[in-house]
């Protein structure tokens, strides 16, 4: 069979290698698995459900969300030979008519369909009676309110699986993020489907995070070594990017702004200025870079923490599109936690602010990492990895590190007797021997782990349990309130075969000096930077233990 799909990716779409993971993929569908496919864009997901549909009797229904999506994919495999064609609100009655007649005579491969056409009695009557060789789902995160392209008309797939129970399903997106994907299994109820993440890393891409201090100065400095070279400057709202813009400019460097306040004449000369390379600095909002198309971006800058780590990935992932070494820089400072946060609990859809503070929490986390940037931030996304880079501000400036193999066993344990079904605040108070009643209550001062962490604070359970998210052992549930679950990867180090190295949080004291001084300048009281202080305080007091992580809030995590 193998022999027979290379075939066709050489005869049909003229490639001679498959992409990993394309041919298991691939080998999945034709013996009629579903597979959930998750890569990037560019990444090569068509072919996953093209090849297929030639190496399968019947139809293949496609569905797609955009009629324009739908014509680029038919008219490339028509001109690669293959029988495609696309079924939708466009065509003519003519036209609509012989694509019917096409279909029923079983002429056709491969059928690109929109959501809420494929969804009617009629339509769904008529593919009843036909033999289908596979369904596929393009752009599947349309099918989820966690996603960023939320689609009304995408929630009736929920209802393929029992349509058509032998029909195997492919779902596929290039939104990674670990909330939106298991929302997307969940309504297509295709509990076990495989699913395969993978082309997320970036290895031209360097990882940075400073904390924010003098940020313009730390931009400018930032910017004096890369005066030839062309970067982005991304910051949250549209005052500040005119902020920055002055202050470029009046330090002599030409920067143009972008923001959604602009007129359209106006962006489009700073977007077409930036292509053409007169333009080398363009500091902007998160409106700039739909249609960005440009090789030669050699840094993006985060003047502002982004509100979620996907957005951080898609912003930087601007960067080296040529594939040569290229920047990413954020400036974190509490600060902007505060912002954004305030600014999510703006809105009143309650489920909205569930949501985007579970993923803002994720993003506070990778900015806090004290692990490789780069393998937090594919853990995030589910594409693991065994080994650090070599090129993140972590790797190159480590923390120092310290044995945390005998806490990391206790940890994983605890998560583990408790039934993987808790958030790190209760597994915290099981190992710390908490006798507050939740425990009491599911018996859970009985397990044998109950006790065995009381040596450590709170603050420091949480910063070894984040760095064992961080480092993939750990894997949190956010749309479950952040229940803890074990990776394949934490039975070696249940098992004792396996150290585990997490690093000390540093800098204490530069914290508890800013973020004294925002509380001074702010005048507020607010529960958490309180405790932000008082754990910072602790940090100071007893420097010559394991300082605590200086811990934002329990949800942080
Ligand atoms: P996605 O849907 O994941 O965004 P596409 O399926 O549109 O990506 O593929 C992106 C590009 O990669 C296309 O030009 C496609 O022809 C090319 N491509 C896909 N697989 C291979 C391969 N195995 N070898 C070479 N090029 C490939
Ligand atoms: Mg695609």
């Amino acid at each position: 069979m193998t022999a027979t799909i290379h075939h066709t990716l050489a005869t049909v779409f003229g490639f001679h290698e498959f992409r990993a993971p394309q041919q298991e993929v691939i080998e999945r569908i034709v013996a009629g698995e579903d597979v959930f496919l998750v890569m990037p864009t560019g990444g090569g997901k068509s072919l996953c459900y093209q090849i297929p549909a030639l190496h399968r009797n019947g139809l293949a229904i496609v569905v797609s969300p955009l009629i324009s999506l739908m014509k680029d994919q038919v008219d490339s495999l028509v001109a690669n030979g293959v029988a495609a064609a696309c079924f939708n609100s466009s065509l003519s009655a003519d036209e609509a008519r012989r694509v019917s007649l096409q279909m029923e005579k079983g002429e056709l491969n491969l059928l690109y369909v929109a959501p809420e056409r494929l969804m009617q009695a009629d339509f769904l009557e008529r593919l009843a009676g036909m033999q289908l060789s596979l369904i596929a789902i393009d752009e599947a995160h349309c099918i989820s309110q966690w996603g960023h392209d939320f689609r009304p008309e995408y929630t009736q797939l929920g209802r393929l699986r029992g349509l058509f129970p032998r029909v195997p399903i492919v779902a596929m997106t290039a939104t990674a993020d670990p909330e939106t994907r298991k929302d997307i299994i969940r309504q297509l109820g295709l509990e076990q489907m495989t699913v395969y993440v993978a082309g997320f890393d970036r290895p031209n891409i360097t990882y940075t995070v400073l904390p924010k201090h003098k940020p313009f100065n730390q931009l400018e400095t930032f910017l004096a070594g890369r005066r030839d070279e062309a970067g982005i400057v991304y910051a949250l709202s549209r005052k500040r990017v005119e902020q920055i813009t002055e202050r470029l400019r009046s330090a002599g460097i030409v920067a143009g702004a972008y923001h959604a306040g602009l007129s359209d004449t106006e962006r489009k000369r700073v977007q077409d200025a930036f292509q053409r390379d007169d333009l080398r600095v363009v500091v902007a909002t998160v409106a700039f870079g739909m249609g960005i198309d440009k090789p030669n971006v050699r840094y993006v800058v985060h003047f502002d923490m982004p509100k979620s780590v996907e957005s951080y990935y898609q912003e930087t992932g601007r960067a080296g599109r040529d594939g040569l070494p290229s920047e990413a820089l954020m400036l974190f400072g509490m600060g902007d936690v505060m912002t954004a946060r305030a600014l999510i609990e703006n809105s009143n859809n309650a489920e909205r602010v569930r949501i985007e503070i579970q993923k803002l929490n994720a993003m506070v986390a990778y900015a806090e990492a004290l692990t490789c940037r780069r393998r937090a931030l594919l853990s995030y996304f589910g594409d693991q990895r065994d080994h650090d880079c070599d090129n993140c501000d972590i790797c190159t400036n480590p923390p120092r590190r310290f044995d945390a193999s005998e806490h990391a066993r206790k940890a994983l344990s605890c998560v583990y007797r408790v039934g993987e079904r808790f958030g790190a605040g209760y597994v915290i108070e099981v190992l710390r021997g908490s006798k507050s009643q939740r425990i009491i209550d599911l018996k859970h001062d009985r397990l044998s782990t109950y006790g065995i962490g009381a040596d450590l604070s709170a603050g420091e359970w949480e910063n070894i349990i984040r760095q064992l998210i961080h480092l993939g052992y750990l894997v949190p549930d956010y749309s479950r309130y952040g229940v803890l679950g074990l990776s394949p990867a934490a039975r070696p180090v249940l098992k004792g075969e396996t150290e585990v190295i997490l690093g000390l949080p540093r800098e204490p004291i530069k914290v508890a000096e800013r973020v004294q001084k925002q509380v001074a300048a702010k005048k507020v009281y607010d529960k958490e930077l309180f405790n932000v202080l008082r754990a910072t305080r602790k940090a100071i007091a007893d420097e010559a233990s394991v300082p605590p992580f200086v811990v934002f809030s329990d949800a942080t995590l």
